[in-house]
């Protein structure tokens, strides 16, 4: 496909660690209008999410023919009736993480695997959940060729998480779901953050939900609409 940008690629790499720096020339207006009107002019203030967020390129996870619109204020579709996030989703539901670093994060919806390349940089490591095979694998390239390693990309039903690895700091849905899936409850250590939508199809709420010493509290959060959280303890 005709993407001059893309197909004019020069590799150049990048001093930050852990992540290879693609070609931005093309996107480099509209990435930095998104982090200033998109984030900071709607509060995103966590320093370290705004700092991957500059990091992190967008447009090698938007399809080719899209890429364009790479730093739009909308989710994208990637295939299979799926969507990469609107950036100021992704940028509020990872500060909602309060990740420092250190912690083990688990996501479920993989999609385009954008999402979990910011967890990849704000974590210490990261298992991403699909169930679209073809997603996946498409994830899982995209991530190696940002030289980002640290995340493993499963393809399996999300909803009953990744019992082998946990218990997780923080635990990221992003699809939406009828309600808090149990089992992600469950692998949610002392001192972690669940962050889900739920809700209707037609609409969620961002909900978190944080394991203390003496028990779960919930909070729910703005509205949203993601696609449909699908399985065993989803739709
Ligand atoms: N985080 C993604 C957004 C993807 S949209 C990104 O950054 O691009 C949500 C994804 O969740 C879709 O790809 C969908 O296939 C997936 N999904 C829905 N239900 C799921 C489940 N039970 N387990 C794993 N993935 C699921």
């Amino acid at each position: 496909m005709g993407d001059r940008a893309h197909d004019n690629e020069s590799h150049e790499y990048h001093a930050v660690p852990t992540i290879r720096r693609m070609s931005t020339e093309s996107h480099r207006q509209a990435w930095q209008d998104m982090i200033a009107r998109q984030l900071l002019g709607r509060g995103i203030r966590d320093k370290r999410v705004l700092d991957v967020m500059r990091t992190v390129p967008r447009h090698v996870f938007v399809p080719a023919h899209m890429r364009a619109k790479s730093y739009d204020d909308a989710p994208l579709a990637i295939g299979e009736g799926q969507t990469i996030s609107q950036p100021y989703m992704v940028a509020l539901m990872s500060e909602m993480l309060e990740l420092k670093g250190s912690e083990r994060v688990l996501e479920v919806g993989t999609g385009s695997g954008y999402q979990a390349a910011i967890l990849g940089l704000l974590a210490r490591e990261v298992v991403s959940i699909e169930r679209h095979e073809s997603l996946a694998r498409k994830a899982q390239a995209t991530l190696k060729l940002l030289g980002i390693m640290n995340v493993e990309v499963r393809v399996d039903d999300g909803t009953l998480g990744a019992p082998d690895r946990a218990p997780f700091d923080g635990i990221i849905v992003t699809a939406g779901g009828p309600h808090v899936p149990d089992s992600l409850v469950d692998q949610l250590a002392v001192g972690g953050r669940l962050i889900c939508p739920v809700g209707p199809r037609e609409g969620q709420r961002i909900v978190r939900v944080r394991r203390t010493e003496q028990g779960i509290i919930e909070e729910e959060g703005i509205r949203c609409a993601f696609v449909p959280l699908i399985g065993e303890e989803g739709w």
